[in-house]
This record gives C-alpha cells, sequence and structure tokens, in this order.
C-alpha cells in the first residue's frame, strides 16, 4: 500500500494541536508537531487550522497528500459537519467542505474520541479486535464503540458512556442525574476529593496517589468512581457485547490502580454477558491525531 502523507490536527477546548503523519490505513506515524491556542470565534480558528497545515507542510520532504482534522462535541463524520460543541464556536459547520476548498487537498473531519477509537483498533490496544469500546476518561468520559470491524457514529450521536445513569444521585452538568462522569472522570475525582475533604488537589493523580498512601477518604472516593466506571461498563457489556474495554485518558495513567478495582467490580457485576478483557490505550495522547491521519488517509483510498 502506497505510503501517504498527511497533516493531522487536533482541535482541543483550549489548545489546537497538529502533527506531520506518515502511513498507510493500517499503521501511521507523526514527525513533526505544532500547535496553537484555540481561537474563540470560528474565523480565526479556520486560520489557525490553515496556518498548522501551511507551517507542517513547508516542513514535509513530500507534498502533502491530505489533511485529517478531529474535534469534540457532536461531529458527523461522514457528512463531514461539526453539528454541536457545548464550548467551542460553530453548529452545524460544514468543515470537510470549507477546508477542501481553503487548503486545496481533500480534507476529512471527524470526532476526536472516535478517532483516537480508530487510531487503537488499528494499530493500538484495540488491534485485531472487532468488537471493542475505547473509552477515554479525562474532564469527561465518553466512548468509541467498534462494533462488528466499524466504529460506529450514528450522526454524531453515539457513544456518550460518561451520561449513562449508573444511579449515585448525584446531578450532573449535562441536566441528567447520575452519569458515570459525574464520580468517575479524572476532573469529578477531584472535585469529589476536595469536597469531601476541604483539600485541594492538583487533579486525579494526586488522589491516586493518596490512594495509594491509604489515605482513606481518598479510597472512598476511588471506590465510587470504580463502581460508576464498572456499572457502565456493564451497560456496553450488555448492549453492545465487546470483547475488550480501552481506558484511555488521563486516568488510564494511574494503571493498575485503576485495572485492578475495576476487574473485581466487574466481576461482581457481570452475570451472563461476554466479559470485555480490560485494557490500557496503547496510543496515549498521540490518539487523536493518529485518528484524524487515518481519517485523511482512508479518504485518498475510497
Ligand atoms: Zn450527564
Amino acid at each position: 500500500m502506497a505510503r501517504r502523507h498527511v497533516v493531522a490536527v487536533d482541535i482541543g477546548g483550549t489548545e489546537t494541536k497538529a502533527a506531520l503523519v506518515t502511513g498507510t490505513p493500517d499503521a501511521v506515524a507523526a514527525q513533526k508537531h505544532a500547535r496553537r491556542a484555540t481561537p474563540g470565534e470560528l474565523e480565526p480558528l479556520l486560520d489557525v487550522i490553515a496556518e498548522l497545515v501551511g507551517e507542517l507542510s513547508a516542513a514535509s520532504e513530500h507534498e502533502i497528500d491530505a489533511v485529517g482534522v478531529v474535534a469534540p462535541g457532536i461531529v458527523d463524520e461522514a457528512a463531514g459537519v461539526g453539528v454541536y460543541t457545548a464550548n467551542l464556536p460553530w453548529s452545524g459547520f460544514p468543515f470537510a467542505t470549507v477546508l477542501t476548498g481553503r487548503l486545496g487537498v481533500p480534507t476529512a473531519f471527524g470526532h476526536d474520541v472516535r478517532a483516537a477509537g480508530l487510531a487503537e483498533s488499528r494499530m493500538g490496544a484495540a488491534k485485531g479486535l472487532r468488537n471493542a469500546v475505547v473509552m477515554p476518561i479525562g474532564t469527561g468520559i465518553a466512548g468509541a464503540l467498534l462494533l462488528d470491524g466499524k466504529i460506529f457514529s450514528a450522526g454524531g450521536f453515539a457513544g456518550e458512556i460518561g451520561h449513562v445513569d449508573v444511579g449515585h444521585g448525584e446531578p450532573c452538568a449535562c441536566g441528567q442525574i447520575g452519569c458515570v462522569e459525574t464520580v468517575a472522570s479524572s476532573a469529578a475525582i477531584a472535585r469529589r476529593y476536595t469536597a469531601r475533604t476541604g483539600t485541594p488537589v492538583q487533579g486525579a493523580a494526586e488522589v491516586a496517589r493518596r490512594v495509594r498512601d491509604g489515605e482513606q477518604d481518598a479510597v472512598a472516593v476511588w471506590h465510587e468512581a470504580v463502581d460508576a466506571l464498572a456499572r457502565g461498563i456493564l451497560v456496553l457489556a450488555t448492549l453492545l457485547g465487546p470483547e475488550a474495554v480501552v481506558l484511555g485518558g488521563g486516568l488510564a495513567l494511574a494503571g493498575d490502580l485503576l485495572v485492578g478495582p475495576l476487574e473485581e467490580r466487574l466481576d461482581g457485576l457481570i452475570a451472563f454477558q461476554r466479559r470485555p478483557e480490560l485494557r490500557l490505550a496503547a496510543l496515549g495522547d498521540e490518539a487523536g491525531f493518529l485518528g484524524a491521519a487515518l481519517l485523511a488517509i482512508d479518504t485518498l483510498e475510497a
């Protein structure tokens, strides 16, 4: 298969990261990186994307074949449209069409989490599986659903595992009650530890350290998070039957401290369902733009 040279762009809430990526539909690697603050308005954001693509194209020894851009929120990748985000400046914007015109090369537009899931399924922790869920746990919790070998999108609305009601009764910023991410996201773990103890912490990693030290309040907050995650994973197992659930994002850096108790809790909950193997994500921070690059390469292969 031909090696392709693409620029991958990952639009984040505060920062937009880009990389020069080379490879085939099965495996890609990022070489040069560049980043800018994400502007709060759409036109300046499009300018930033064009600048990043220009900068990395100039740094490339090869001509750029395509561009892949990923973003958070509700994204319809089939149509290349950014449908909605809570914090970024667009609504129903046709990124793929507009950027293809502006950049002069085929440009794919996709969802950050599903793109990361695509990368994990082609070349990472879910490689070789037909059914898996890739679940980044950070500020929020989302899921990329690999169903019978394809990443499932449903017009951008599928995979919101962070907003499944697991019965803890606390209100979520989304308007529902009992959402997984209200107690189990990295942000929630830090927030709930501070609410419980009055002690500010840097983030979930610091709570994890306190769990390792055997501090009781930290252990209690951690266990509530693990319980919510296990219940969320049980829903996935019941509805989708994944062979594995791949844990990613900042919280996955806790490694065994997360996976061990989660395995145990899941074993306690599971009945007839196929018990998904719990794995840690393999591609880390790079998964988003590796996935964006794969979307761009797929556009060329289509
Ligand atoms: Zn919610």
